[in-house]
């Protein structure tokens, strides 16, 4: 934390010195963008600020069990009409991760952008930007105890999400010694660790599972066996009940086959644009990937959204994959 001292000295300033705030994580948001939306919320709110939470979208089912869920805004569904001039953006890789969010910064607004993603370009006016942490939430933490501000059990709970989804339960090689000392140290507020891990990373809907065996059906293999992939579109959706947020993690299965280097999902969001999810075995940076795509990331995880037909969409990204490895 000590170098990044700078930083956290700002952003504690910028919470402090302003009363009203916006608080928005990136679009279609994981298990740590909307753990980092709550805690900083519950931060704003131990400072006596007022704020506003919101999203592009809706806030994926399972987190309704994190405290506070339900007040962030979805703005598909809620529209809301005035701006802000006080933005506090989380787990945002860059200004367009914000979606529509980015409609209700005023024209003089000053961001505050608390990240993790080596690929943040520090598009915030102040910037907390920490590539070491695994997650949004592991920075938050550090935050709040650089401010000396005493836990409860629901920020706890929901930094313990971050921590949790972020290192795949603790298992990616973003999990430090430092993750599992925080993570130890939220246990003892008594955050109930196995039933998150039960909820977030083993509880499957039956649409989820008949979704994630019609992909799988459909999975590709590079000739050198390096590079595996499947396809998702909305009949896949529509023939299985799977809603959206299922797709979530199965991107992993291409990428855990022996001998895979990368293994990619394609989301299939209309005629023009595929949205790609990358996870790397480690020899290649997709992070590079997705940036050469307007996308970005983690070395080990990264996305893009690209504009075209699912077939040329794949061709291109595969050969962008072969380049790196
Ligand atoms: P995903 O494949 O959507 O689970 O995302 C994997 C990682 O890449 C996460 O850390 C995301 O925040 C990041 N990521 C996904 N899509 C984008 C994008 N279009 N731009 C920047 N970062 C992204
Ligand atoms: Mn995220
Ligand atoms: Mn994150």
């Amino acid at each position: 934390m000590q170098t990044h001292e700078q930083e956290f000295r700002q952003a504690q300033q910028f919470l402090k010195e302003h009363d009203q705030f916006l608080v928005v994580s990136h679009v279609q948001p994981d298990g740590d963008a909307v753990s980092s939306t709550l805690v900083v919320g519950w931060l704003l709110s131990c400072l006596g600020k007022k704020y506003v939470m919101v999203n592009e979208g809706p806030i994926p089912k399972r987190m309704d069990i994190l405290e506070n869920s339900e007040d962030i805004v979805d703005l598909s569904r809620q529209p809301l009409d005035e701006t802000f001039d006080h933005i506090i953006c989380v787990d945002c890789a860059d200004f367009k991760r914000t979606g529509k969010t980015s409609l209700l910064f005023s024209e003089r607004a000053c961001i505050l952008n608390i990240d993790h993603h080596p690929t943040n370009n520090g598009f915030g006016t102040f910037n907390l930007i920490v590539e070491k942490a695994a997650a949004t939430a592991e920075i938050l933490f550090d935050l709040i105890t650089f401010m000396g501000i005493k836990l409860n059990l629901a920020a706890a709970t929901a930094l313990y999400t971050g921590l949790l989804t972020d290192t795949g339960g603790f298992r990616y090689s973003n999990t430090s010694p430092k993750v599992m000392e925080t993570a130890s140290k939220l246990l003892e507020y008594g955050v109930d660790g196995p039933g998150l891990s039960e909820l977030f990373l083993e509880q499957m809907t039956f649409p989820q599972l008949k979704l994630l065996t019609r992909a799988l059906n459909g999975l590709q293999m590079s000739g050198d066996g390096k590079i595996s992939w499947v396809t998702v579109d909305d009949e896949d959706l529509s023939a299985t009940g799977a809603i959206h947020e299922d797709m979530e993690g199965i991107v992993n299965y291409p990428r855990n086959i022996q001998g895979v280097e990368v293994g990619l999902l394609f989301k299939v969001i209309d005629e023009t644009a595929v949205k790609v999810s990358m996870r790397s075995a480690g020899k290649v940076d997709v992070a590079r990937v997705a940036q050469h795509f307007g996308g970005g990331g983690h070395v080990r995880a990264a996305g893009a959204r690209l504009e075209g037909k699912l077939d040329d969409v794949i061709r291109r990204v595969i050969e962008q994959v072969k380049a790196e490895l």
